[in-house]
């Protein structure tokens, strides 16, 4: 989105860097990431929208869709294969092929609407995601967890009448979207917290509502938002999570993934612009998940 923006590519490559060095690329299984086909897009998006995305692809230089969200000539492909690479890990766990996944791509998606890019999102990863679980394999119930600094407006937009999804989150209020408070949607959990809160609370929001609410709802697979922004370290929200409090969380979902779902996740990366801070907290994420 131009070399000022903090959703930059250097985070993929923080990731991967943070892999190798602390040991852990070896024990993981790499997949490229296919493109979304039109038909998974429109599980979660208005068909008009993903026409009019596709047509807004400049040839050169950026088209701006929202103040802080613009496209270049490559973000359309990008954006295809971060929702394709969802609907393949969704794939892949439903087959038995891997436990779970985390799905490391950019652009995110959790502020995209059925028919809105915003807040550096265009495809709502996650939520095309989990409609290809409902919807082309046959489950009942998904959960959705999110626990990016951000409120996940779109997901929440694109599910709330959805009561075959469950989403969990937390993030901080008031603060961009400045949503997430009004919902009456039965299957929405959102605790907003103020600036400055940090892992005890964050935790103790796990066990004490979102754990609750998904044993109750019993998930038969568990979607992630996973952004690291709420990361003490990160300049794009003010709470004060640290890479301990990643894997406590991971760990939970594990927990109720394996009671209800078989232990199947899909986390799909979202914000986290720290580069530092996003790679520590990405490895203790991914090291929960693969149990190293
Ligand atoms: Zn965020």
């Amino acid at each position: 989105m131009g070399s000022w923006h903090p959703e930059c590519p250097e985070r993929l490559a923080a990731i991967q860097d943070h892999l190798i060095s602390t040991g852990v690329a070896p024990h993981l299984a790499y997949y490229d990431a296919p493109l979304a086909s039109i038909e998974t897009l429109q599980r979660a998006h208005a068909s008009s929208y993903v026409e009019r995305l596709k047509s807004s692809v400049p040839s050169d230089g950026y088209r701006s869709l929202d103040p802080d969200t613009s496209m270049n000539p490559h973000t359309l492909q990008a954006a295809l294969r971060a929702a394709g690479a969802v609907v393949d890990a969704t794939d892949r766990v439903m087959g038995g092929e891997i436990a779970n996944a985390f799905c490391a791509v950019r652009p995110p998606g959790h502020h995209a609407c059925k028919a809105t890019a915003m807040g550096f999102c265009f495809f709502n990863s996650v939520a095309v995601g989990a409609r290809h679980a409902l919807e082309a394999h046959g489950l009942q119930r998904v959960a959705i967890v999110d626990f990016d600094v951000h409120h996940g407006n779109g997901t929440e937009e694109i599910f709330e009448d959805d009561d075959r999804v469950l989403m969990t989150s937390f993030f901080q209020h008031p603060f961009y979207p400045y949503s997430g408070t009004g919902s009456l949607a039965k299957n929405m959990v959102n605790v907003p917290l103020p600036a400055g809160t940090g892992g005890d609370v964050a935790r103790k929001v796990v066990d004490d509502v979102w754990l609750p609410r998904l044993n109750e709802f019993g998930p038969q697979m568990i979607f992630i938002s996973a952004g690291f922004d709420a990361h003490r370290e990160d300049d794009l929200g003010q709470m004060a999570l640290v890479e301990a409090d990643y894997a406590y969380m991971t760990e939970r979902l594990m927990d109720v993934a394996h009671q209800h779902a078989n232990g199947r996740i899909v986390s799909s990366l979202e914000g986290g612009y720290n580069l530092s801070a996003l790679g520590r907290s990405t490895v203790a994420h991914v090291r929960a998940l693969a149990r190293l």
